[in-house]
């Protein structure tokens, strides 16, 4: 606001000065005149060439003062809406001006800091919580952040496109304690004004060193992004970012033109003889690759923060398969669908699978979550009352690729798991004495705590009866079918006897 006012000032006295020359420059023609000192053809040339000079001058000085009014009212505008405050808050032309003014006068070029207060799906501006977050934040930073001994004369600043940018001509050290003291802000001024808002600051900080001040403002925005997906408060922008990114919009689009489809894979029970159920697994059907194997992805979806995504768009599709199903009449059985156990973590998350059951009128006991092993270790209580949470609402639970890593037997005993699938890897070597002994051992660690046991990846007649004799209930495998496309899965149910667990499912 301060520096506003000065660069305002600057254009007034620009446009009084002009004035006076103005009038002193027609004064002079006429007295000269007036006085004979010059001749008159001259003279009347001479102030002829003055007034329209000056006319020019004039109108350029006034023209660009009303533009200057006009783009500062807009500025007001802009404020009142995003920040509900009568004030000046920077847009990015003022603050292209304030660095490249700052940037003479520091004689070196700096850091561009980026943040948003909430995570991008977050960033609501209709939320009134939101707005007081923001305006809170933005009066901290016009006001006080400015005057901070490190900060002063140092930095200009903006908001733009919901982003807060800082630029800051400190050193790296410097500008880890200035996010320090604004993340460390933001969460008393968060408490002070007691707003109910979840503020989620990443800081991405990107040093000025690129053709313009644009491409560096972009390069914060990148940064910040990568810290969102790798849950880091603060990250200093990388060239590889941007590879990354590539990979992510590709991924990104993907997921928006709905390339993912769903394959189902039938699991056999081998006392009812019947199938019982299948698990839905994910393919990309790539216009540029062709058909791709989740092997190829998924690692990748989970390293660029994609992964709830892609996890949330097979759930809906496997529901509105089922209620499509449903809707011509035929029989269904439930369907199992992978998730890592950390995106249950987030309450809104397990609120938007409700929805979507809720959406399709589907029964929740038509659905299974599959989680795997490794992360069912991570936080046991937690991890127990997220289970629960969902067994509760009537999914059943499944522990996925028990066996493959770090197995923990406790896990098989504390944790409400309805089904234990055994890894893989175990039925590869099943003729193995000793695997044969150690899956022997967890089949009947999982009868005692009233778990279903269901092998995956059986491929020939001899590994399913040798896991049958195990005292295996289920088997998931090639033996029996691979995944199948939703058309020929439908077809197989037609054809083949599976359980048919109530009336109207
Ligand atoms: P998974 O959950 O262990 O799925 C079983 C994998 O074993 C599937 O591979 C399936 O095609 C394969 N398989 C089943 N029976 C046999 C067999 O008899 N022989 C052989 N050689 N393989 C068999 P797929 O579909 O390639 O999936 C690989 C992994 O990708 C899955 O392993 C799962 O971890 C992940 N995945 C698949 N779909 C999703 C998804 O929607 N979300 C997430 N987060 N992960 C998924
Ligand atoms: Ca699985
Ligand atoms: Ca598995």
């Amino acid at each position: 606001m301060e520096n506003k006012t000065k660069l305002n000032f600057k254009r007034k006295i620009m446009v009084i000065v002009s004035a006076i020359l103005f009038i002193l420059a027609l004064a002079t023609s006429i007295i000269c005149c007036a006085l004979d000192i010059i001749s008159d053809c001259f003279g009347y040339v001479l102030s002829i060439i003055v007034i329209v000079f000056l006319g020019v001058f004039l109108s350029f000085s006034i023209a660009s003062f009303i533009n200057r009014q006009r783009k500062l009212s807009h500025l007001r505008d802009e404020n009142k809406y995003y920040f509900d405050l009568d004030s000046y808050f920077y847009d990015r032309d003022l603050f292209y001006e304030k660095v490249s003014e700052l940037k003479k006068k520091n004689k070196s070029s700096g850091y561009v800091i980026c943040f948003s207060l909430f995570p991008d799906k977050q960033s609501s501006l209709d939320n009134p919580d939101n707005k007081k977050l923001r305006q809170v934040v933005s009066i901290y930073i016009d006001k006080s952040l400015c005057k901070n001994d490190f900060a002063k004369n140092k930095i200009a600043y903006c908001f733009y496109r919901n982003y807060f940018y800082i630029y800051s001509f400190l050193n790296k050290e410097k500008v880890y304690d200035l996010i320090n003291t604004i993340y460390k802000s933001v969460y008393d001024l968060i408490k002070e004004s007691q707003i109910k808002t979840l503020a989620e600051p990443h800081f991405g900080v990107a040093k000025d060193n690129t053709a313009s001040l644009v491409e560096s403002m972009d390069n914060a925005l990148i940064a910040r992004d990568h810290g969102e997906r790798y849950f880091e408060e603060i990250t200093f922008f990388s060239q590889e970012f941007k590879q990354i990114l590539d990979k992510y919009d590709e991924l990104k689009n993907a997921l928006d033109n709905k390339e993912f489809v769903i394959y189902y894979q039938p699991k056999y029970n081998l006392k009812k003889k019947m199938f019982i159920g299948a698990e839905a697994l994910v393919r990309w059907d790539s216009p540029k690759f062709g058909m791709l194997s989740p092997v190829k992805f998924i690692k990748d979806m989970e390293n660029l923060g994609l992964i709830h995504e892609l996890d949330l768009y097979v759930f809906k599709r496997v529901v509105q398969d089922l209620s499509f199903m449903k809707r011509n009449g035929e029989r269904l059985i439930p369907v199992s669908i992978n998730f890592s156990l950390y995106e249950f973590y987030s309450p809104i998350f397990i609120r938007e699978l409700k929805n979507i059951v809720e959406e399709y009128a589907i029964r929740p006991d038509l659905l299974e979550i599959e989680i795997t092993e490794t992360t069912t270790q991570a936080n046991t209580i937690r991890s127990n009352a997220i289970l629960k949470n969902l067994r509760d609402y009537g999914f059943s639970v499944s522990m996925d690729d028990f066996g493959s890593g770090y197995s923990n037997i406790m896990n098989l005993i504390n944790l409400p798991i309805d089904t234990v699938k055994i890894d893989k890897k175990y039925v590869d070597s099943i003729n193995d004495k000793k695997v044969k002994e150690v899956v022997k051992m967890l089949i009947s660690l999982c009868k005692v705590s009233k778990m279903r046991v269901i092998a995956e990846g059986a491929d020939s007649l001899e590994d399913v009866n040798e896991l049958e004799k195990l005292g295996c209930d289920a088997i998931q495998g090639y033996f029996y079918s691979e995944p199948l496309s939703f058309n020929d899965y439908q077809a197989f149910l037609k054809e083949n006897k599976f359980e048919k667990r109530g009336d109207n499912r």
